[in-house]
């Protein structure tokens, strides 16, 4: 550990998952570089990002997890999952079909990750909205059916970035404090 671990109270590992080219990536480089990339280099997505954040006097160091790029192939691995206390579960609003995958997602959690993992459910791409093929209603009533938090997001506008990842902070901390 470096000296700056040792200056954290706490360390959390969060995933990132849902359909290919929903922004997942695109939503942790806003979160922890405030980046954006119009083009999508799936393979050249980075393992994990770091960002610090304080909760409640606590400086806590949050490891998220992106893919790189291998839900495209339905192979991500359960080391994946292993140790993650969040996660955040996006979809595409303008794009239906991975809405409908948001429920495999919800499947391949609960079999590979921990029973009490916080899952906040993101309807990312709100800047078009004049594209939209899911409603805020029904993101919120899946994710009220599913027992998940739930949020729409835009990476591109900085909509809801930096709430999302925070809500979920917040609720791993709660949990785990
Ligand atoms: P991933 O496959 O889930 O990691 O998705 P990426 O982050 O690679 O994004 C896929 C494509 O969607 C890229 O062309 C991004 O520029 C674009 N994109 C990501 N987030 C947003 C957003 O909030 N709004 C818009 N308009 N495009 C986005
Ligand atoms: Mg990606």
């Amino acid at each position: 550990a470096d000296a700056f671990d040792e200056d954290c109270d706490y360390l959390f590992k969060a995933v990132l998952i849902g359909d290919s080219g929903v922004g997942k990536s695109n939503l942790l480089s806003r979160f922890a570089k405030d980046e954006f990339r119009l083009d999508s280099k799936p393979t050249i997505g980075v393992e994990f990002a770091y960002r610090n954040v304080k909760v409640s006097e606590k400086l806590i160091k949050a490891q998220i997890w992106d893919t790189a790029g291998q839900e495209r192939f339905r192979a991500i691995t359960s080391s994946y999952y292993r140790g993650a206390l969040g996660a955040l579960l996006v979809y595409d609003i303008t794009r239906r079909a991975t809405f409908e995958s948001v429920k495999k997602w919800l499947r391949e959690l609960r079999q590979f990750g921990s029973s009490d993992m916080v899952v906040i459910l993101l309807g990312n791409k709100l800047d078009l909205g004049h594209s939209r093929e899911v409603s805020q209603e029904e993101g919120n009533h899946l994710a009220e059916e599913e027992g998940l938090c739930f949020m729409e997001t835009s990476a591109l506008e900085k909509l809801n970035v930096e709430e999302a990842f925070l809500l979920m902070i917040t609720k791993i901390h709660e949990i785990t404090s």
